[in-house]
């Protein structure tokens, strides 16, 4: 054994889950009390419009390894994870949903991993629990872009990993604004191991991904992590290009030969076409100036709107510090 007895912070992104909250700390508890794993949860609260903050709050109270960080509102599960490596103490530091899809048993077999001297343990997805057929073509796309995009096979990544210190500051070091986890926790290297689980159904609460979200999250990704719908739009200019000296030349040589082109069915098509290139272009060509703009702002990830720890220390240190600068 590489290491031994090392502390594993757990970050849990948690929007709106009051229900399966208090169940996810008792099991967490349980089971890493039971292999003897020295540990610290870290629930971030992403925002929640119900009563998980209170929960996580008493679960502060109740005990002093579980630690909250609440924001401002709404920031996204990326934000959320962010917030949770910064504030992880331990050694290494895992993340995992708080809806108890990702299974504990794995965790466990993930630390015991890194105590091999694993850097980065991937969960790896061998089923991915029940979807409709849409909702799996178009993931299918996506991860078939995202994979091209990092080098790396995204199809049964998953957001379920465990990281050594070094790599969570790796990760932490990335100054980009708008952070995609699978993808910088696959990208930073080190000695990776894999995990292979079974997404678990979900107990209790539902689903926080609607269509619209997971339409917008993929196409942030695709171009914070991808130059390729570029290289499309140049494929689609040089397909257009060679398709336009084929009809120039037809065109001219029907002109010489005293057979001036007839109709406009031919012209109509072909600002038809070339203007619908030329609009989708702009549109991605937008995208990017739009992530470019939005990076530059340079605003924060996240804001952090409460910390709770027991006997509320850390929040008093929190505010002296505030104070001061
Ligand atoms: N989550 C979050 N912020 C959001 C949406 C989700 O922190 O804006 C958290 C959520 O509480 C859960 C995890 O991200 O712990 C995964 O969300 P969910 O279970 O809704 O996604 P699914 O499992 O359906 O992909
Ligand atoms: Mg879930």
């Amino acid at each position: 054994m590489e290491r031994e007895n090392g502390r594993l912070s757990v970050v849990l992104p948690a929007y709106n889950e009051e229900e399966m909250l208090p169940k996810t700390v008792s099991v967490l508890r349980e089971i890493l009390e039971r292999e003897q794993i020295p540990f610290e949860l870290i629930f971030v609260d992403d925002g929640s419009k119900d009563t998980t903050w209170e929960m996580i709050a008493r679960a502060c109270d109740e005990d002093s390894r579980v630690r909250g960080v609440r924001f401002s509102r709404n920031f996204g599960k990326e934000a959320a994870i962010m917030a949770g490596l910064a504030e992880a103490k331990g050694d290494c530091a895992a993340v995992m949903d708080c809806d108890l899809q990702h299974p504990p048993a794995a965790l466990v077999e993930m630390y015991r991993l890194w105590e091999d001297g694993a850097e980065v343990v991937e969960g790896v997805k061998r089923s991915r629990g029940r979807e409709r057929i849409t909702h799996r073509m178009a993931v299918g796309i996506f991860y078939w872009i995202m994979t091209k995009a990092t080098g790396t096979d995204m199809s049964r990544a998953s957001d379920f990993r465990l990281l050594d210190r070094k790599a969570v500051d790796s990760v932490l070091e990335m100054p980009e604004r708008s952070s995609f986890f699978r993808a910088q926790s696959s990208w930073i290297g080190y000695k990776t191991r894999q995990v292979e689980f079974d997404v678990q159904e979900r107990e209790a609460g539902t689903s926080k991904w609607g269509l619209r979200a997971l339409i917008r999250y993929a196409v942030d990704n695709i171009v914070g992590y991808s130059a390729a719908p570029m290289h499309f739009v140049m494929g689609a200019g040089v397909a257009v290009f060679f398709f336009a000296v084929i009809l120039g030349i037809q065109t001219l040589v029907r002109y010489f030969g005293g057979h001036a082109a007839t109709g406009f069915t031919t012209v109509i098509l072909l600002i038809l076409l070339i203007g619908s290139v030329i609009m989708i272009s702009l549109g991605v060509i937008g995208f990017y100036i739009a992530r470019i703009y939005e990076e530059v702002k340079g605003r924060p990830r996240y804001i952090v709107a409460e910390m709770k720890q027991r006997a509320n220390l850390r929040e008093s240190e929190e505010t002296a510090r505030g104070e001061r600068e």
